[in-house]
């Protein structure tokens, strides 16, 4: 309720600040009922920041998956706009890779992790009325709970798909670089396929630990490199692997991976698989890794 979050909000102070991002700052705090809650608080006088605030307000209030991450409730006044959302324990999936929270992931886990945002995805695309594109999708929209199990965030730049516009829509480009679809990024034409770009990028992220630096598909093309240039077996492959999930017993696994991971890169939207087959790939390796 509005008092409960007053209350939340009156205990903000440097000390509980999580993090920062482009609109403004997060802290953590805590409900009466106990629940712990992540508090997104606005820059005062950031016009594009209230326009993505309320953006984000309607479209989570739309849907409700477990791997996207729930909004609590929000505040939506002159001089204070707050967004507050479950806490997710374990920040996101970029610092973790980073190996800046926490322990970095094992391979299984990194597959359950690529499952679960997966799933999340294919969720906005096919089963929210109507469907949505989240523009976004990057390592540091993915967070990770205290069990971590991963969840899409941030619909500040989110598009719903109207019937009238048949999964297309014409805008002005927005995004990350290093995670945009080349394709979108020519034509401007927006569709679900776009994400899936970005979602290539986050499992070749997977794989390699490294982040996608601004420069554009900088990551794609040196993982296109390294598999091009040797065996094919993929051996190649060891040399921009993460250290840690590197395991011979995991080679086939880690072919799997990657042969998806470059479908969804493709450059051509068309030749992308949708979120739901990525899902079902995954799935599948999930249940052939021991
Ligand atoms: P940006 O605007 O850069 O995408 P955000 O404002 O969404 O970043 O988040 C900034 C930081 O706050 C994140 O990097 C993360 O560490 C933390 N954070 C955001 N949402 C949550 C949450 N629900 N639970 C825990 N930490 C969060």
């Amino acid at each position: 309720s509005f008092d409960e979050l007053k209350k939340s909000t009156n205990s903000f102070s440097e000390t509980n600040e999580i993090g920062s991002g482009g609109y403004g700052k997060v802290y953590r705090g805590m409900l009466s009922s106990g629940q712990l809650v992540a508090i997104k608080r606005a820059q005062e006088g950031s016009k594009q920041g209230a326009h993505e605030f309320r953006n984000e307000i309607e479209l989570l209030s739309r849907v409700h998956h477990k791997n996207l991450v729930g909004l609590v409730g929000f505040c939506f006044e002159k001089g204070e706009q707050m967004l507050v959302y479950e806490f997710m324990h374990n920040g996101t999936l970029r610092q973790s890779l980073s190996g800046k929270s926490g322990i970095k992931p094992d391979w299984k886990r990194r597959l359950r992790i690529a499952l679960g945002s997966a799933r999340g995805l294919a969720y906005l695309h096919e089963l929210a009325d109507p469907p949505i594109i989240h523009r976004d999708v990057k390592s540091s929209n993915i967070l990770l709970d205290e069990n971590l199990n991963a969840k899409v965030a941030d619909f500040g730049l989110s598009k719903l798909v109207s019937d009238c516009e048949k999964g297309h829509v014409s805008t002005q480009v927005k995004g990350t670089m290093g995670y945009l679809d080349p394709e979108y990024y020519l034509t401007q034409q927006l569709s679900d396929k776009s994400d899936v770009y970005s979602f290539g990028v986050v499992m070749l992220e997977l794989l390699t630990a490294r982040q996608p630096i601004k420069k554009s598909n900088y990551i794609v093309r040196e993982v296109k490199t390294a598999i091009n240039m040797k065996d094919e077996e993929y051996y190649g492959l060891k040399e921009i692997m993460d250290p840690i999930i590197q395991n011979t017993t995991h080679l086939i696994a880690f072919r799997r991976f990657i042969e998806l991971a470059m479908r969804c890169v493709e450059e051509s939207a068309a030749d992308r698989p949708t979120m739901s087959n990525v899902v079902k790939e995954i799935e599948t390796m999930l249940h052939n890794t021991g």
